[in-house]
C-alpha cells in the first residue's frame, strides 16, 4: 500500500486503512522533515500540532473512499 501511495504522491507515507460501514478510510501523512514558512520563507522542523484533513475520492468496488491526510502545523523560529 505504501508503494501505491508513493505513486500517487512521493511525499506521502501510508499509515493505515479501515473499512467501516461500506466506507474505506485511507490514512496518509506528509513525510517532509522540514517545511518552509509561508510567511518568511525560513525552513522549520518544529511541530506545533497535527490535524487531519479528509476528502472523498472515487469509490472502489462500491465502497466510498476517504483519504485522511495527517497535516502538521509548524513553529517558525524567526523572531521577526
Ligand atoms: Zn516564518
Amino acid at each position: 500500500m505504501d508503494k501505491f501511495i508513493k505513486q500517487l504522491d512521493p511525499n506521502l507515507d501510508y499509515i493505515n486503512y479501515e473499512i467501516k460501514d461500506g466506507k474505506c478510510y485511507i490514512t496518509v501523512a506528509s513525510n517532509h522533515k522540514e517545511v518552509t514558512c509561508p510567511f518568511c520563507g525560513r525552513p522549520s522542523s518544529r511541530i506545533h500540532s497535527t490535524y487531519n484533513r479528509t476528502f472523498q475520492d472515487l469509490p472502489i468496488q462500491g465502497n466510498k473512499v476517504f483519504i485522511i491526510i495527517r497535516n502538521r502545523k509548524m513553529f517558525c523560529d524567526n523572531s521577526d
